[in-house]
């Protein structure tokens, strides 16, 4: 007997873990794993090195219809990989000049048209997990299993620092602390599709939850919703 295959669809506040989770679920269930928030981080790089006017529509129109995102399977590390017009952007799209802006461009409504358009259409088969800031609420809102996770700000900074020190060291705490403050504040305080927990979403603290611990709560929501599906 062959489970159905389900969408997933994870939100929460800026480095709550869930690409990680994410990416561990996805190696689990061979389902495909986009990260949304890629997306919307390639259009805010095609945006600086343009250097696209954020307010003006017409600018932002034109450069979306130049713009082409695809992913891209990484063999060596399992991932699939964010390309903007066929270059592989995977490593320059997690620049700190790219985070401290993506949150401005990703609440630009032409933009967001853009990207939840392309990735409704990702959904179509099933089989996948998106995470970002509007997936349960506004790319998938028919999604069997919804996750809103969250974490302490401090655990999160700290997740965050050491990400991004093994890459730069000369990146400080307070500027990461600032730049996720900043997001969390622009992403749900934005007028289009603002980060919610969306009603039907379970909420996952993993504060004090480690990777094992996490994806084994969370296979247990994913065995129960797939089960349902048979029934
Ligand atoms: O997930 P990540 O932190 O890489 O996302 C970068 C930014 O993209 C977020 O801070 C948010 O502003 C935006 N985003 C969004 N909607 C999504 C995914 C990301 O607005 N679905």
């Amino acid at each position: 007997m062959s489970l159905q295959k389900i969408i997933i669809a994870i939100d929460g506040y800026s480095s709550c873990g869930k690409s990680t989770l994410a990416n561990e679920l996805a190696k689990r269930l061979k389902y495909n794993y986009i990260d949304s928030g890629a997306m919307y981080r390639a259009v805010t790089l095609y945006f600086l090195r343009n250097n696209i006017d954020f307010t003006d529509h017409g600018e932002i129109l034109n450069a979306i219809a130049n713009i082409h995102l695809t992913f891209q399977f990484n063999e060596l590390n399992k991932q699939s990989e964010i390309c903007l017009n066929d270059e592989n952007v995977a490593s320059l799209v997690r620049d700190m000049l790219v985070s401290e802006k993506v949150s401005e461009v990703a609440a630009i409504r032409e933009v967001r048209s853009f990207a939840v358009a392309q990735q409704k259409r990702m959904g179509k088969k099933k089989g996948i997990i998106m995470d970002g800031r509007d997936i349960g609420t506004t790319v998938f809102p028919e999604a069997e299993l919804k996750i809103f996770m969250t974490a302490e700000p401090e655990i999160r900074v700290m997740r965050r620092f050491k990400e991004m020190y093994a890459k730069n060291e000369h990146i400080t705490i307070d500027e990461i602390r600032h730049n996720l403050e900043l997001r969390d504040y622009i992403d749900t305080t934005r007028d289009e599709s603002p980060l919610k927990q969306a009603g039907d979403a379970i909420l996952l603290d993993n504060s004090n939850l480690n990777k094992e611990e996490q994806l084994n709560i969370v296979m247990e929501w994913v065995k129960q919703k797939t089960v349902n599906q048979l029934i």
